[in-house]
């Protein structure tokens, strides 16, 4: 991928080997990986209860991709309907595509053209979703935005996290088909929301008859139900990728019972065939076999309360070298995730965050880390803990973060 070669330093590490919290180079040099593939191993690197399911799966059983449905889907829906409460569940490889597909479908019921994003949100690449609230407050295509199909604007509409007014401004114009949201923003630092800015997201697009999808790629850091459950969330559907099958390529969506009947009732519309949802591999045996493994084994309820509260003591380090500096940064946490950023008050919006972005000091930070066997997030500065990080794995970051910060101070 283009963007392995743009990490920190102009070259890569190359992977040799990786288990649990723990990643080993070519050269031998073994790193705290704090990255956990940028939330595609938050349940550890190779967790035992996914690598003997794959294993059984592909090479006792066989049949990765016989195009059936397997036993292992079905146990699969049921839990991520017991975590996130969405009725009817598909799937896809990945988040992207579960985002592409459900946007087609939340089209196809509304009967609306547009889908609304937050300003500097990533939802995989997804074109409705590469639109910024410009200068002007008006929406405007994201920048460096590769071949659009279309004007951006012609597809979506777009609003700041945490501005509800800038919301219902959007929503009034009644062409919108669903929200597509992280419930707080997760790629442009951690931008966490305010009290009753959701409660609100979900009674505006209630009022103005838009649905609303919580994408919980990332958010699932914030529990077992991702900030659906955690936070007593109402959404219309959610989207789900990365994590959930351990390391193998998995994502799904799912919808209420009520949508589920009336995307069900419409004749009209190819589920099964050429009418643009959907993919061979989706729901292969191989990726259900590894989901249901990763949920009933690894990424467990119990799990996450220790991830969190690693997370809880990561953040607690980093604010007081923040503090110990006087430095004008910030951390913020989302469960088993945090993150700082070199601005303070924490940003309220992605518009916000995006202007606090120092390229420069990402990139010292992350060669500083890398260089004392610490990996970070490329491009940002997020931390996941997963099931097998330790707390002396967390105490090794606060020291050598704080010596980072000392040498900088200093330089
Ligand atoms: N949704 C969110 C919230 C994400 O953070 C990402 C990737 N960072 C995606 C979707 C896309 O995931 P993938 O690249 O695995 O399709």
């Amino acid at each position: 991928m283009t963007w392995m070669n743009k990490a920190a330093a102009g070259f890569p590490v190359y992977l040799a080997e990786a288990r649990g919290a723990r990643v080993r180079d070519i050269d031998g040099h073994d790193y705290i990986d704090l990255c956990l593939g940028d939330t595609a191993a938050m349940a550890g690197h190779s967790p035992a209860p996914t690598v003997e399911a794959v294993q059984r799966r592909y090479a006792e059983l066989g049949g990765a991709s016989a195009m059936l449905p397997t036993e292992d889907a079905a146990w699969v829906g049921a839990e991520l309907t017991r975590r996130f409460g969405m009725a009817a569940w598909s799937f896809s490889l990945t988040a992207t595509d579960a985002n592409r597909w459900v946007i087609r479908l939340v089209r196809g019921i509304t009967g609306r053209p547009k889908i609304l994003v937050n300003s500097y949100c990533y939802h995989g690449s997804v074109d409705e979703s590469l639109i910024v609230v410009g200068p002007d407050g008006v929406g405007t295509s994201r920048e460096g935005n590769v071949g659009a199909p279309f004007p951006v604007t012609q597809t979506s509409r777009v609003a700041e996290f945490n501005d509800l007014d800038g919301l219902e401004r959007e929503l009034a114009h009644g062409d919108v088909a669903a929200v597509l949201m992280e419930p707080a923003l997760t790629n442009i630092g951690i931008v966490l929301p305010e009290p009753g800015y959701l409660a609100g997201v979900r009674e505006l697009t209630r009022r103005f008859g838009a649905l609303l999808i919580n994408d919980e790629t990332h958010t699932l850091s914030a529990g077992p139900g991702g900030c659906t459950k955690a936070w007593g969330l109402e959404p219309d559907l959610v989207t789900v990728g990365k994590a959930i099958a351990g390391g193998i390529p998995a994502g799904a969506y799912g919808m209420s019972a009520e949508l589920a009947d009336r995307l069900q009732a419409r004749d009209d519309l190819d589920l099964i065939d050429m009418g643009g949802v959907g993919g061979t591999l989706a729901g292969n045996a191989l990726s259900m076999a590894a989901t249901r493994a990763t949920l009933a084994h690894v990424l467990t309820d119990d799990a996450f309360v220790g991830m969190a509260g690693l997370a809880t003591t990561f953040t607690q380090g980093v604010q007081q070298v923040i503090d110990a500096h006087g430095l004008p940064w910030s951390v913020s946490q989302l469960g088993a995730r945090a993150e700082y950023r070199f601005t303070s008050p924490a940003p309220r919006n992605g518009t916000e965050s995006h202007a606090a972005s120092d390229a420069e000091l990402d990139d010292y930070f992350h060669v500083y880390l890398a260089n004392r066997d610490i990996l970070m997030t490329p491009f940002h500065n997020m931390a996941l803990m997963c099931p097998a990080t330790s707390a002396g794995d967390v105490d090794t970051h606060r020291q050598v973060f704080a010596a980072a910060v000392h040498d900088l101070m200093s330089s």
